[in-house]
C-alpha cells in the first residue's frame, strides 16, 4: 500500500483533466446521483463503473456510493428496495435495470478467528468507504458535484499502470474475504492487468481459506469468471495460484495426472468457444460450462463403472450423480442447471446409436444441441474416433427430414464411433476428491 496516499488527502482530478463525460453514465444512474445530491446528500459514482470509464470501456453496471442512510434513499425514490441482512443496501429499480446505491461504509470490527468478517455494518466516511475497498482501481469516485475524480488509495497511479493492487495488507483482506482473490483474477484477465506483487504472493498460500466460503456465492463468482467472456484467462490464473483445485478438486486431479493433454485441451476448448460466444453476443448456460469442467472426473468415473459390467449410460447417469454430488459442495451449481448437465453427459452415450428412427427422435430431444455441441467439442480436443460420429450429426441435421431417413438407414446399427474412445488408461481408480 502507499502510505503517501493514506494521510486524508486525496487527489482530487477537476472534469476537464480526466475523460469521464457524462454522455456515457446510464441516464438511469445520474438520474439518482442528481436526486440524492439535490436532497442535500453527497453522490459519487464508484467502483466497476468509475474504473471502466476512466478506461474507456463500457461499464457493466453503476454503483453508487452516499452519505444518505438506505431509509433515506428510500424515502427519496419511489422505486426502491432495500436490500442484504449484513449490510443493507438501497436497490433503484427502473424497469428490469438496478441502480445499487451503498451508504458509506467505515472499517470493518469483528473479524472472526480466521480472520473472515463477521460483520461489516458500520457507516462511515467517504475516505473510510475508499479503505475498505477490495481494490485501489475500484475505489475511484465520481463526484457528481463537480464532476471531478476522488482517489484517496492510488488508483488512478495503478489504473495507468495496469496494476491490480489489494488496498492494506493483501494477506489479511484475502482471509477477511478469500473471494477478493478470485475478484484479483477476474479483474486480472478482464482488464489484462498484472496483479501487484504484494497482492499475488499471499493467493499461492491462501487457496484454502476458499473452502470456508459458502459454495452458492463461489457459483456467482464462478459464472463471472467464465460466462463474460474471459473465460480461458480466468481459468490459467486459477490454475497458476493453484485456486482451481479449491474450486473444482476432482477436474484439478484429471489434469494434474494427464499424460496426453487431452483433459486440459477439452476444457481450454470448451472456455475458448464460451469465449467466443460471448464476443459474439450468443447466449452461455452455465449447464454446458459444468458440463466441460467436469467431463474429466465424470468419464474417468464412468469408465470404471463400464468395467464393472455397467452399460455406458447407466454409468454416466450414476457418475454424473456422483460428481455433482461432490462437486456442488464446493461450487453450488443450481439443480435447475445440473440436471441439464447431466442430460448432456448422458446423451453422449446416445449419439453413437443412431439405427432406425432413434436419430430423428434424437434430434427433437431438448439437450440434443447442447450435446452435439459438448460431442464437436469432445471430438476437436482430440478424439479422433469421435470425429466421424461428430460428422455425420452434422450432415443429418443438414439435410432435409425424407434424407434423413435414409441416412439413419445407412447408419449400423447400433455403431458407437465412440466407444472405445481413447486407447489412453491413466488410472484405474476414479479421481479422489480429498
Ligand atoms: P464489475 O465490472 O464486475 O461490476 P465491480 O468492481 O463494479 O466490477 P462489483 O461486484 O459490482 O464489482 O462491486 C462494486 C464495488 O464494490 C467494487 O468495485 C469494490 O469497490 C467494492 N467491492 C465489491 N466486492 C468487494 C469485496 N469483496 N471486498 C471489498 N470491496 C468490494
Ligand atoms: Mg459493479
Amino acid at each position: 500500500m502507499k502510505t503517501d496516499h493514506q494521510n486524508g488527502t486525496p487527489r482530487i482530478v477537476p472534469r476537464p483533466e480526466h475523460i469521464i463525460t457524462r454522455a456515457n453514465i446510464a441516464e438511469t444512474a445520474l438520474k439518482v446521483l442528481y436526486r440524492l445530491r439535490a436532497a442535500g446528500f453527497e453522490s459519487y459514482l464508484v467502483g466497476g463503473g468509475v474504473r471502466d470509464l476512466l478506461l474507456g470501456r463500457e461499464p457493466k453496471d453503476f454503483d453508487i456510493a452516499t452519505d444518505a442512510h438506505p431509509d433515506e434513499v428510500r424515502a427519496l425514490f419511489r422505486n426502491c428496495r432495500l436490500i442484504g441482512r449484513r449490510f443493507r443496501l438501497a436497490h433503484v429499480h427502473f424497469g428490469r435495470e438496478i441502480i445499487e446505491v451503498a451508504t458509506f461504509r467505515g472499517s470493518h470490527e469483528g473479524a472472526g478467528e480466521d480472520g473472515m468478517i463477521l460483520h461489516d455494518n458500520v457507516y462511515g466516511t467517504l475516505e473510510e468507504d475508499a479503505w475498505r475497498r477490495d481494490f485501489s482501481i475500484n475505489s475511484l469516485y465520481y463526484n457528481i458535484r463537480d464532476f471531478s475524480v476522488v482517489d484517496f488509495t492510488g488508483g488512478l497511479e495503478d489504473l495507468e499502470a495496469g496494476l491490480l493492487r489489494v488496498i492494506g495488507d493483501a494477506g489479511q483482506r484475502y482471509r477477511e474475504d478469500p473471494v477478493r482473490m478470485l475478484r484479483a483474477i477476474r479483474f486480472a484477465s478482464k482488464l489484462g492487468f498484472r496483479i501487484h506483487p504484494g497482492s499475488e504472493t499471499p493467493i499461492f498460500e491462501l487457496g484454502e481459506t476458499l473452502e470456508a466460503v459458502p459454495s452458492a456465492r463461489l457459483y456467482e463468482e464462478i459464472l463471472k469468471l467464465f460466462l463474460s467472456g474471459h473465460g480461458v484467462a480466468s481459468f490459467e490464473l486459477l490454475r497458476h495460484y493453484d485456486l482451481f483445485r479449491h474450486l473444482f478438486p476432482m477436474t484439478e486431479a484429471c489434469l494434474a495426472q494427464e499424460e496426453n493433454g487431452f483433459p486440459h485441451q477439452m476444457v481450454l476448448r470448451g472456455l475458448e468457444n464460451t469465449d467466443a460466444r460471448v464476443a459474439e453476443g450468443k447466449p452461455v448456460t452455465p449447464a454446458f460450462l459444468f458440463a466441460v469442467l467436469l467431463w474429466e472426473p465424470v468419464r474417468d468415473r464412468a469408465e470404471v463403472l463400464q468395467a464393472e459390467g455397467m452399460s455406458e449410460i447407466q454409468a454416466l447417469q450414476s457418475a454424473g450423480e456422483t460428481v455433482i454430488g461432490q462437486s456442488i459442495r464446493y461450487v453450488a451449481l443450481p439443480k435447475r442447471f445440473s440436471l441439464q448437465t447431466r442430460e448432456i453427459w448422458v446423451m453422449q452415450a446416445r449419439l453413437p446409436r443412431r439405427n432406425g428412427k432413434r436419430a430423428a427422435r434424437l434430434l427433437e430431444m431438448p439437450r440434443f444441441r447442447a450435446a452435439y455441441d459438448f460431442l464437436l467439442l469432445r471430438a476437436e480436443s482430440g478424439d479422433e474416433e469421435l470425429q466421424e460420429l461428430a460428422q455425420w450429426w452434422t450432415d443429418f441435421q443438414a439435410v432435409d427430414e425424407e434424407s434423413r431417413a435414409t441416412l439413419s438407414r445407412d447408419a449400423p446399427a447400433g455403431e458407437s464411433g465412440g466407444k472405445k474412445r481413447r486407447r489412453r488408461r491413466r488410472r484405474k481408480k476414479p479421481a479422489s476428491t480429498e
